[in-house]
Formats: C-alpha cells, sequence, structure tokens
C-alpha cells in the first residue's frame, strides 16, 4: 500500500525525487512538441543571433515571388505586387542581419492588409511562407487578452511559431505571424469609450512586433515549467530558452468597416475651397487605399502600434467572374479536392464550366468571398458523397443544373444507373436461357414480365441473377426433359408465374404431358 498520509511531509529533496520519478513515469513530453515532433533539437534552441543558427537562404525577387502567388490566388494584383516587395525585403534584411550586415534603422516590413472576408489575405500570406519554407502560424486578434488569464496571451502565438517549426526556435524566430480581426482591438476602444482589454493587446502585440524575448514554455504552464525545472536539473547549465521575436514578421489583417469614411471625412476637408471632390462616388475598397496613418489613429489605434506596421495593401472584393477562375485555375481550387475525394471510391467527377459558374454565382450571394464556393460546392454535393460509394455509379457529371437541383440529380443519377443495371439484368436472364439450352437441348425462354420479376427479386434479396436463376430452375432440366420425351416438345417460355411458383408450374406441366401422351 502506498503511504499517503499527510502527516509525513516530505523534505523539498523527497519531494524532488518523487516528482522526477512521477514525471519520468508518466513520460511527459516536451510541451511545445506534439507527439509528432519527438525529434525536439534542442541544438536548435539558442537565444537569436548567435553563431549556431542556420542562415536562410533567401535568393528571390519580388517577380518569382508574385509569379509563385499568381499560381494560386486569383486577381489581388496589387497586393500580390506589395506583398512581393515587402517579403523580399524583409528576408533580404534578416540575411544581411544574421551575417552580421544589419542595416541600422531598418524598419521591419510588417504588413497591414484591408480587405473584406474571403478575398485571399491569409492565402496570399500562407502562401508566401510556404514558397519560402518558413513556418506560419494565424491566430484571431479577439481571442487574446491583456493579461492572458483569460483567453490567450499573445505570447502563445510565438510559441505556437516554435510547434508549426517542429521546435527549432531558431526558424521560428524568422517565421511569420498573420493576426486577423485586428480592426476589433481599436472597435473595442472605440466602442465603449473607455479602455478595454484593446489597447491592452496592441500594447503587448507592439511589444513583440518590435523586439522581444519569449519564453520557449509558458509561464502559465505548469507542466512546462515542472518539465523546464527538471531539464535544466539534468543537463546542468542551460537556462530556459527563449524565442527572439525582431526578425518576425507581422501581419494583421480585418476588414476595417467604418475606415472609409474616416478616410472619406479627411478627404472632404482637405477639399474644402476645391471644386474636385475626389472619391465622393468611389466605393469603399477604393478609399481604403487612400488610408493614411491618421486615419488609423482615428479609427482607434495606438500611434506606436500602426508606426510599427508601414507596409499597407488593400485587397479586393471578388466578383463571381472571379469566383470562377478560382474554381477553374487556381491550383489550390477546391474542385481538385472534390476530385480526389471522389477518386478515392474509384468515382470520377466532371465539372462542366456552366456547373462552375452557377457555383460562383451562388457563392457570390453568400457575400463571404470564396469561402461561400466551399459552402456552396458542400451543400450542393453532400449528399453525392454520402450515397454514390455505396453505389455501382462510377462516373458523374457537375452541369448547372445538378447545381440548382442537386436531390433531384441524385435521384436521376441513380435512376439512370437503375436502368443501366436493368438493361444489363435482362441480358443475364436471356443468357441463362441460352446456357440451358446449349446444356439441356431445350429452348428455354423468358417473358418481359418474368425477366423483370426475377430482376426485382434478385435485387431484393442481392443475389446475382446466374445464383437466383440456378436456385429457381434446378429441377427444370429433369422435369423438361420427361416433357419433351412425353411430347416431343422442345421449347418452353417461362411467365411472371413460373417465376413465382416454378416447381408447382413444372409439375402442372410434367402432369399434363403425360395426359397428353395417353
Ligand atoms: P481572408 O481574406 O478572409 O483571409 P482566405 O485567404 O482565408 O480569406 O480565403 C479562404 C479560402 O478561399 C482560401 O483558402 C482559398 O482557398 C480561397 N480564396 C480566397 N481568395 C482567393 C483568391 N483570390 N484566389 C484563390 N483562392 C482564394
Amino acid at each position: 500500500m502506498r503511504d499517503v498520509s499527510a502527516s509525513s511531509q516530505p523534505t523539498p529533496e523527497e519531494f524532488q525525487r518523487r516528482l522526477n520519478d512521477l514525471m519520468r513515469n508518466l513520460q511527459v513530453p516536451p510541451p511545445s512538441t506534439s507527439g509528432a515532433q519527438s525529434g525536439f533539437d534542442r541544438s536548435a534552441e539558442s537565444p537569436s543571433g548567435d553563431a549556431t543558427e542556420p542562415v536562410l537562404q533567401f535568393e528571390r525577387k519580388p517577380r518569382d515571388v508574385k509569379a509563385h502567388l499568381d499560381r494560386f490566388v486569383i486577381q489581388q494584383d496589387e497586393a500580390k505586387k506589395v506583398l512581393s516587395v515587402a517579403l523580399c525585403d524583409h528576408y533580404h534584411a534578416v540575411q544581411a542581419a544574421l551575417a552580421g550586415k544589419a542595416m541600422p534603422n531598418y524598419t521591419k516590413q510588417n504588413i497591414i492588409l484591408l480587405g473584406p472576408t474571403g478575398v485571399g489575405k491569409t492565402y496570399l500570406v500562407r502562401s508566401m511562407a510556404d514558397l519560402i519554407g518558413v513556418p506560419f502560424v494565424k491566430a484571431d486578434a479577439t481571442k487574446f487578452s491583456e493579461t492572458g488569464y483569460v483567453g490567450g496571451d499573445v505570447e502563445d502565438i510565438v510559441r505556437e511559431l516554435v510547434r508549426r517549426a517542429d521546435g527549432n526556435i531558431a526558424r521560428a524566430q524568422h517565421g511569420i505571424i498573420y493576426i486577423d480581426e485586428i480592426d476589433k482591438l481599436a472597435s473595442a476602444t472605440n466602442s465603449s469609450g473607455r479602455d478595454v482589454s484593446g489597447r491592452g493587446v496592441q500594447t503587448n502585440l507592439l511589444k513583440l512586433m518590435e523586439e522581444t524575448e519569449v519564453p520557449a514554455r509558458s509561464p502559465q504552464d505548469m507542466a512546462a515549467q515542472i518539465q523546464a525545472m527538471m531539464e535544466t536539473q539534468r543537463g546542468g547549465k542551460k537556462g530556459p530558452a527563449t524565442i527572439n521575436t525582431k526578425h518576425i514578421l507581422f501581419v494583421v489583417s480585418g476588414a476595417f468597416d467604418g475606415l472609409d469614411k474616416i478616410v472619406r471625412k479627411r478627404l472632404r476637408e482637405a477639399t474644402i475651397g476645391f471644386a474636385a471632390k475626389p472619391h465622393s462616388a468611389a466605393d469603399a475598397i477604393s478609399v481604403l487605399g487612400d488610408t493614411q496613418t491618421r486615419d488609423f489613429i482615428d479609427f482607434g489605434f495606438e500611434p506606436e502600434f500602426i508606426g510599427r506596421l508601414p507596409v499597407r495593401v488593400v485587397c479586393q472584393p471578388l466578383a463571381v467572374n472571379d469566383l470562377f477562375h478560382i474554381l477553374k485555375t487556381s491550383e489550390g481550387s477546391i474542385i481538385r479536392q472534390y476530385e480526389q475525394d471522389f477518386a478515392a471510391y474509384g468515382i470520377e467527377v466532371l465539372f462542366h464550366d456552366d456547373g462552375l459558374r452557377r457555383i460562383a454565382e451562388r457563392a457570390g450571394e453568400e457575400r463571404t468571398g470564396a469561402r461561400g464556393l466551399m459552402t456552396v460546392s458542400e451543400r450542393v454535393l453532400r449528399d453525392f458523397k454520402f450515397e454514390l460509394p455505396s453505389t455501382h455509379v462510377k462516373r458523374f457529371v457537375v452541369t448547372r443544373e445538378l447545381v440548382d437541383q442537386p436531390a433531384a440529380g441524385l435521384k436521376q443519377l441513380l435512376a439512370e444507373h437503375a436502368n443501366e443495371e436493368r438493361v444489363v439484368m435482362r441480358q443475364l436472364v436471356h443468357d441463362y436461357g441460352e446456357r440451358f439450352a446449349k446444356e439441356h437441348f431445350l429452348t428455354l425462354r423468358f417473358t418481359d414480365a418474368a425477366a423483370d420479376a426475377l430482376i426485382a427479386e434478385a435485387l431484393e434479396k442481392q443475389l446475382s441473377v446466374r445464383d437466383l436463376c440456378g436456385q429457381k430452375f434446378k429441377d427444370f432440366q429433369f422435369g423438361l426433359k420427361l416433357i419433351a420425351g412425353n411430347t416431343g416438345r422442345k421449347e418452353f417460355t417461362l411467365d411472371a408465374d413460373a417465376v413465382a411458383a416454378p416447381e408447382n408450374v413444372l409439375s402442372e406441366w410434367v402432369v399434363a404431358s403425360y395426359r397428353k401422351e395417353s
């Protein structure tokens, strides 16, 4: 029995020993890695800027980066250009700094992306990170709180970047952090008139964007802290690892509803006294292209915060035609995903252009940008994905009609297939008759009604047509030979009654043949 009495308090040494045993038995994994990342490379956990850090290999030009983006992201030409330049500048600067040739007073090219939801903001940045092979992590600004006790701590996202870099802190230190819904941090200040969490989170994020050392293990994660303590004990010297944020690229994004009004107001004031009224008729998005730092401040951002985000990019809303092209030509099109999903069941799906266009039109009505494409496609193809793998349907075409009436389309497809199957089954019934004739020199015919009855029974009992006929008519060769001997008759036709009660019909025929003979 284990001693659980509270009276015998362990000494600190005893407590440490027991804790060590416990942890060893539990085999607690390093908290910042998942099971898949068991090859956690401790040698990479060096503070920033020392000689053990692998040098970043970056030799791209803005045009190459844009060409890569063009393969995946439709439209957003201006955004692609600005992002390509900012990305190249950033990684050239990081490379120079890592080689000990840092430019004094270099401003990091952190980015604000403005634009409605689902137009490719995240997709652009994620595709760039994939291209250059740096870790990428996305978070939602509304999930953070100033203290980190409610919701998340902004530093968690830096630690998440390490996880995405398979525990390699050196790689994480030049990764990309993407924070969406950044506009909500400003609105929080605006709407209440007092400082709620928004300003505090801005301040915390600002520290990360400038330069700070983030502990690789969260101070609020007890298991991580115990783990760190034990590792320090076991390994001796090395202190807890930290992540330096100096070379991490920050991209923040949001829809910034209402910012256009602020910009418009400033532009109006600037043109008082002049006849021209630029942008008076312009839509909200093109007005956002004129946003200046003071507009962001009026919107509710701290000047220092906005000052750390020098690159500003506006992403345009997507028209139906753009949505069509996303489906048709983007290398990341969800259509390819559907093709693969069906192919896993040996089913080929062909999307006609009119079907794709109809999906795009309906997605446009959702007003969620390209996200609507997924919503609509899922709605249209959900039942096909469920039903078809259990049928013999091997191919189908997605047309405009099918997108409009998926249930009817599926029904028709299954009915057509059932018809095709019926034709083959009928042939199988007649084939049985022909084989019978070859074996027994007696002609056996089936009326259409008999064939249909056999098909229905085969489907119901899930038997093959040949097996069913074999079972039903197993005695017919003997009976019919008797009849042939008695009467000389060599041809027989089976009708629906013969299918329903074959033995009765056969014995009636046999009895009758004796009568005829006498
Ligand atoms: P947001 O602008 O809200 O960040 P995302 O970039 O996350 O939107 O877009 C959601 C998905 O829609 C992407 O993963 C991508 O599949 C698709 N998508 C969005 N915009 C485009 C685009 N311009 N070109 C191609 N695909 C796009």
